[in-house]
């Protein structure tokens, strides 16, 4: 399987490149993303040949179909990250709760949260690339609380990649900032920001646009990737497990093979939807994906009007703080699969130069058979997460947003798979909020109230946290973060 570029060759990239090239190097030409040149078609046997497979069978068989140039015992080792899952067999469950609502849990990993679910898998794949190819890279990432946690934990100690992890020194709640800045490895390095998770983000970039680090690095023979879900080593992971939901549906008899159902994701960056999209695309029975949203709404205004439009937004700080988002770059892949490269570089060219673009009517049309959307504010998030505790499930903010679209965006009587993104451990405040009423609580009290109210333990490695020696005590300005990231290469 070789990649192609969403808005269109340059002349100064290749025209097609292999997956590790597409992983090592994730931006394209123009500014563009990579993408699979065809999708590879499942069919009714694919299904049929893995109704019983456990997970890892079903996303070895699927990365074979997809072809990657990586060495068998690399996927392996990849693969065998599943292992630490809190169920190996069943790395995610599935569990129903209503007639016609199931909700699939991708928190069972180290992290306790759904980046895991590709983050782990991909640090093996890309550390396994570098290392047979005699290359260093560095890793950095803006983050606001659950990308950073799990980078840092599929990188550490690996060879051939040093990580760099920005996160606003006051903005990620006790346990995320815990889990960072607890991780010690000589390869990364935590950077408490002074600011907020926009000045993390605007550190960043300046840094990838300062000459003077880009030199720096040339010079040390480092070369920059990425881990963020623009990254395709991420997305195909993040295909396999809508697939094995459907399977688990089909194995609980919910549906039966090849019947619809509706996938509901509560989507920030849009890489969790995107992997739906193309399981959709590769045949699974999908009716339609349907994207839940904060009140960061401009998805839901672009599903609605077709109209992407960042002028007027200001970027709102809700309870789901991992879907604070305005530009969720994985829609340029969708812009690309149904309009093709030209039509995505002039509509990504009117986005960066005039901070909107618009789709015409048969476009619309088009991308509304596949996609529905809505959104979900704090205040209807908490009710419905108290509504659900008294059902007898447990589920943090991110997933509230779906029950949310579930009541709005359901027009069939089809089963809908809804997504849990973060275990309640890591929203815990927020949840303790919303079943007892106590307010502006730090994490340690919160986790101990839900425990008690829920009759829940607290997973070991949350708990953990809180006694484990704290190694990165940095938290600088932007100004010196530069000079710092320069000293730990
Ligand atoms: C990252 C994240 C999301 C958003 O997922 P995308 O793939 O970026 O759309 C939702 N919930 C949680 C808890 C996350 O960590």
């Amino acid at each position: 399987m070789n990649f192609i570029e969403t808005r269109g060759n340059d002349g100064s990239h290749p025209l097609t490149v292999t997956f590790s090239e597409a992983i090592l190097s994730p931006i394209a030409s123009f500014g563009g993303l990579y993408v699979p040149e065809t999708l590879p078609q499942l069919g009714r046997e694919f299904l049929e040949k893995h109704q019983h497979s456990h997970y890892k069978e079903l996303a070895r068989d699927f990365l074979h179909v997809f072809d990657i140039d990586i060495d068998q015992s690399v996927i392996e080792e990849a693969l065998a990250c599943y292992d630490t899952f809190d169920d190996p067999k069943n790395p995610v469950p599935v569990i129903q709760v209503k007639e016609d609502l199931y909700v699939s849990e991708l928190y069972h990993g180290p992290t306790r949260a759904f980046k895991d679910m590709a983050l782990q898998p991909f640090g093996t794949v890309l550390s396994a690339i570098a290392k047979a190819r005699n290359e260093n890279y560095l890793i950095l990432a803006a983050t606001s609380g659950d990308t950073g946690p799990a980078a840092l934990e599929t990188f550490k100690n690996r060879e051939n990649v040093k990580v760099a992890c920005m996160y606003p020194a006051h903005g990620t709640s006790d346990v995320q900032r815990l889990q960072m800045v607890t991780e010690e490895a000589p390869n990364l390095k935590v950077i408490g920001i002074q600011g907020n998770f926009d000045d993390a983000q605007s550190a960043l970039k300046n840094l990838l646009a300062s000459s003077r680090f880009n030199a720096a690095l040339k010079a040390k023979n480092v070369a920059l990737s990425a881990a963020n879900s623009v990254n395709f080593g991420r997305i195909i992971f993040q295909i396999i497990y809508h697939i094995h939901n459907y399977l688990e549906l089909v194995r609980q008899g919910a549906v039966v093979l090849g019947e619809k159902v509706y996938l509901n994701v509560p989507s920030g960056n849009f890489g969790n939807v995107l992997g739906g999209f193309y399981a959709m695309q590769m045949g699974l029975p999908v009716e339609k994906l349907v994207i839940a949203s904060n009140e960061n709404n401009i998805l839901t205004r672009f599903i609605h009007t077709g109209i992407y439009d960042m002028r007027e937004s200001e970027l709102i700080l809700t309870t789901s703080p991992a879907m604070d988002i305005l530009k969720s770059s994985n829609v340029e892949r969708v812009l690309y699969a149904l309009f093709g490269a030209e039509r995505t570089r002039e509509l990504m060219h009117d986005l960066d130069t005039q901070k909107v673009y618009r789709l015409r009517d048969a476009e619309l049309e088009k991308l509304q058979t596949f996609f529905s959307a809505d959104y979900c504010s704090d205040d209807e998030g908490k009710a419905y997460i108290k509504q659900a505790f008294k059902t007898g499930y447990l589920m943090d903010p991110h997933t509230a947003t779906c029950f949310k679209t579930y009541e709005t965006c359901k027009e069939k009587d089809l089963v809908m798979i809804a997504y849990s993104t973060a275990e309640w451990t890591k929203f815990s405040p927020t949840i303790a909020n919303a079943l007892t009423g106590e307010e502006d609580v730090q994490d340690r009290v919160a986790l101990a109230s839900i425990s008690k109210e829920a009759n829940v333990a607290i997973p070991p490695m949350i708990e953990a946290l809180f006694s484990k020696k704290i190694v990165h005590t940095d938290s600088i300005a932007k100004e010196s973060i530069e000079a710092e990231i320069l000293a730990f290469l």
